[in-house]
């Protein structure tokens, strides 16, 4: 297992030197969390491991460790609720029972912070959290620490998942031998994750929605062709976020290039970047980064895809518009 170095070769560590705490946040990439997680787990269970064929560490890789428990108990669920928690609270009273000396819980939290019942769970968590037992060890998993309650927090420490920057995910890309051009791309849309990165390569329609965006920042200029380029991001329903992602990036991309040229993330679209410029005043690119921001929240809660892609086009025509040159 390879460990993040802020997660699970952190834990080692503060395992090794007596010092581990019975609780923990730990914040990374949604799609990343139960790894993380699982790392946790491993290294609590099994902290002195050397032998990679170790049982203890595959059962609890393979999810049949009997003191490793996951949350939500419900499988089919993505939200934790107060019976989960009481499950918890009464499983964290038992021995362990599978030749270990701990209980480890991993909860999934990364849907749970917001919403209803997001306090509810975290209020009925604080008596254990304060009040820790021996072998119990709590791991929170969480994509957005700070959304968790401040009495939450305050009781836990906080692990980040390690990111890298941008120029070392690409240049690991094309070390992989992936095109440069794309290994751009793929890095500045995954955040500082090479492994997000690479998997943007595993469908080239991805890709195509990269180029799409590009040409809706460079060449939709009147209400007439916005709606072809809304017809072609409705025929990529299904990837309608790697289209809005990527028109954010290139926006954003747009700011840099005027304010810290040193700092950009695509040198590869410098021409694509200066057609940008010319076209949207700095005040127009950011504000079209908040209206992508607010077309992106819109849809995330089930808004109409044509609806918000329809609004989205002429509110950033209208912010070009808007912001021009006096
Ligand atoms: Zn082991």
């Amino acid at each position: 297992m390879n460990f993040d170095p802020n997660i699970g070769q952190y834990l080692i560590k503060a395992f090794a030197e007596g010092c581990a705490s019975h609780a923990y946040i730990v914040a990374g990439e949604a799609k990343r969390l139960p790894r993380l997680l699982a790392e946790c787990a491993v290294v609590t269970m099994c902290p002195n491991h050397t032998d990679d064929d170790c049982v203890c560490c595959r059962k609890v890789q393979s999810g049949k460790h009997q003191d490793v428990i996951t949350l939500p108990v419900d499988p089919d669920k993505t939200r934790l609720t107060v019976t989960d928690i009481a499950y918890l609270v009464d499983e964290s009273a038992k021995r362990p029972v599978d030749n270990s000396e701990a209980r480890v819980f991993l909860l999934n939290a990364a849907d749970s912070v917001a919403g209803v019942g997001s306090e509810l769970w975290q209020n009925k968590l604080l008596k254990t959290l304060e009040e820790p037992l021996t072998g119990i060890y709590i791991f929170i998993g969480v994509t957005d620490a700070e959304g968790l309650l401040p009495t939450v927090r305050s009781r836990c420490q906080i692990l980040r998942q390690h990111r890298q920057t941008e120029r070392q995910v690409r240049d690991l890309l094309v070390a992989r031998g992936y095109d440069a051009k794309y290994s751009e791309m793929a890095a500045a849309m995954a955040g500082g994750s090479a492994e997000t990165a690479e998997q943007l390569f595993a469908d080239d329609v991805v890709f195509d929605c990269y180029a799409l965006a590009a040409d809706i920042a460079t060449q939709m200029t009147s209400t007439k062709n916005a709606l072809r380029f809304a017809s072609d991001i409705l025929s990529k329903r299904d990837h309608i976020g790697d289209v809005l992602g990527f028109l954010t990036v290139l926006m954003r991309e747009s700011i840099v290039y005027r304010l810290a040229p040193q700092l950009c993330l695509l040198p590869s679209m410098a021409d694509t970047v200066r057609a940008i410029c010319e076209l949207y005043t700095l005040n127009a690119a950011e504000g079209c980064v908040e209206l992508l921001n607010q077309a992106k929240k819109r849809l995330d809660n089930g808004g109409n895809v044509t609806v918000v892609v329809d609004r989205l086009l002429s509110n950033i025509l209208e912010m070009r518009y808007r912001c021009r040159k006096s």
